[in-house]
């Protein structure tokens, strides 16, 4: 069964497990993943110097 979250920039959902998890995750596609990084630059998050967001990473238990 398909787990999703929200993508955070246009709130469609995204897949959380397996093959259905893009690439872009969290977000649902590049353009939103984007947009999100515009925001950053613009400042309206700061915290510089830092991840903006930690790349998926292996310790899950997903199918690979
Ligand atoms: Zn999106």
């Amino acid at each position: 069964m398909a787990q999703t979250l929200p993508c955070p920039q246009c709130k469609r959902p995204v897949g959380l497990a397996g093959t259905s998890r893009p690439a872009t995750f969290p977000f649902c596609s590049g353009r939103c993943r984007t947009l999100d990084l515009g925001a950053w630059a613009d400042g309206r998050h700061v915290i510089a110097g830092k991840t903006l967001f930690p790349e998926p990473d292996d310790g899950d238990d997903a199918d690979r």
